[in-house]
């Protein structure tokens, strides 16, 4: 039960009553090397106020240049998602002071916006559902107040400048989702066609990837939205669904009890676990937009379009349906891979190298991954290179090395970067394919334990396994398991 359910001890079967309703408004900032409108750097960790230009810091006079770059990828971004490009789009100013906000208005696009009627297929809790996107269009980003972590943070609050100006893509949701689950799922499959894309880093901890969620609930069986509240700084997968949690809680805890949900924007305050009135919801009228005279409309032909379009990279449902056509690799294990790009082109790395393309789907999504979770890795950091992964796959195909002894290979090849052969050869881990040998072992083991003979001989086949375990342990994994049990099993029926 969450924080909010013991609250107010809202029963599920009060719960069950309810619908809820949910729209995100996600913005990612665009991958481009300067802003938006000038050529200061967006480098994430500058020294603060050093990334600014009169443009940025909206200083009289100057004036604003659109970055192609920013162009070019929120136009690839609008068709990954099935958007319509719009010909003709323009910037507007979006007026309100805060003091990080130096120009005093926002630029961002209103009434004409690049891109409207996209959509994202999600899957959450085994449901395949469509969620239909209003609109995706450009803007800037404010700077930044710091109000903690200075010795005078009591009585003083201060301003980085760097991120004005840095250019962003909002992506505003239709209300089509119902859980935090599914919100869950869209943020999370936008997520990864935004960095399949390489439109944006989608780097959650520093701010390129930013959620906001609109929230409401209803009778089951209404057909009229209820009164919505916006949730803020939701800029997590755990503060999103932890958010939306509580937020549809309190509402209906509210309608239960006769209040009324008031329309508001709140904030996710991480360390209550809770939302927090912040202000009352403003308008669009509140913003007085205009378009902004400083800067041309945006207007596309349709070989633009088409040229980006033709430069798509391949999109994970599209890459997913080709790894289970071409590699034969299991839905599972297609997912899996798929996750990320860098994954995916790490398995098509190793099968080019000469992988088993199954085998490689096996050992990656189970050894590789185990071993990088645990040591707090990305696959981009991964110590074994795909060749290499691909070389040691081969030795245990051809029977070079057991299953097992390749196991213990990988680890040491993970810790150390060295080759499969290399340390094979050191570990003297090579496969005993050499039957007079394990025949020996065999006999060995044998003969120390009569009384186990004697149980095997009265019909207790149980007591095999343990012949094979001690022939497998004195042979340290080395020996091939079919040839162990053969030999064994003529051996003991000589016996
Ligand atoms: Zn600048």
């Amino acid at each position: 039960m969450t924080r909010a359910a013991e609250e107010t001890r809202i029963s599920p079967e009060v719960m069950a009553r309810y619908e809820p309703v949910i729209g995100l408004e996600v913005h990612a900032q665009l991958d481009t090397l300067t802003k938006a409108f000038c050529g200061c750097s967006t480098k994430f960790g500058s020294a603060p106020n050093s990334n600014t230009c009169p443009v940025c810091l909206g200083l009289p006079g100057a004036l604003p240049v659109l970055n192609k770059k920013a162009l070019a990828l929120a136009m690839r971004a609008s068709l990954a998602l099935g958007f319509t490009l719009q010909k003709r789009s323009i910037f507007a100013r979006k007026n309100y002071f805060y003091p990080d906000l130096p120009k005093g208005y926002q630029i961002s696009m209103y009434e004409l916006p690049l891109a409207t009627e996209g959509s994202l297929e999600i899957t959450a809790e085994g449901q395949t559902k469509r969620i239909g996107i209003t609109r995706l269009h450009m803007e800037d980003d404010a700077g930044k107040s710091l109000h903690e972590g200075f010795a005078d943070s009591d009585t003083w609050s201060y301003i980085d400048f760097n991120r004005c100006g840095v250019p962003l893509i909002e992506i505003v949701s239709e209300p089509d989702l119902r859980t935090p689950a599914e919100a869950y799922a869209y943020l999370n499959t936008l997520k990864q066609i935004l960095e399949y894309t390489e439109v944006s880093d989608c780097n959650m901890e520093e701010g390129s990837l930013r959620c906001d969620a609109n929230v409401s609930v209803r009778l089951r069986g209404a057909e009229k939205l209820g009164t919505k509240a916006e949730v803020k700084n939701l800029n997590s997968f755990r503060y999103l669904t932890h958010a939306l949690e509580y937020e549809i809680e309190r509402q209906i805890g509210l309608l239960e009890s006769g209040g009324k949900v008031t329309q508001e924007t709140r904030l996710w305050n991480v360390a209550a676990g809770r939302t927090e009135p912040m202000r009352s919801k403003e308008f669009a009228h509140d913003y007085r937009y205009f378009p902004d005279p400083d800067l041309l409309p945006v207007t596309l032909s349709d070989a633009q379009i088409a040229e980006v379009r033709s430069a798509m990279p391949e999109l994970p449902a599209a890459k997913i349906a080709r790894f289970l056509r071409d590699y034969g690799v299991t839905a599972y294990d297609a997912g899996v891979l798929t996750a990320s790009r860098s994954l995916a082109d790490y398995f098509e790395a190793c099968v080019k190298a000469g992988a088993p393309a199954k085998v490689a789907a096996n050992w990656i999504s189970v050894e590789l991954l185990r071993r990088l979770n645990d040591a707090g890795k990305e696959i981009d950091d991964c110590p074994v290179a795909p060749a290499a992964l691909a070389d040691l796959l081969s030795k245990v195909e051809k029977g070079e090395i057991t299953a097992a002894s390749g196991k213990k290979v990988f680890a040491t090849m993970f810790e150390t970067g060295k080759r499969a052969a290399e340390i094979v050869a050191a570990e003297g881990l090579a496969q005993i394919t050499d039957t007079g040998a394990i025949e020996k072992a065999a006999r060995d083991i044998i003969a120390k334990n009569a009384d186990n003979l004697a149980k095997y001989k009265a019909g207790n086949e149980g007591v095999f396994k343990f012949f094979v375990g001690q022939v497998m342990r004195e042979t340290r994994g080395q020996a091939n398991p079919q040839t162990v049990n053969e030999i064994l099993k003529k051996i003991l029926a000589e016996s």
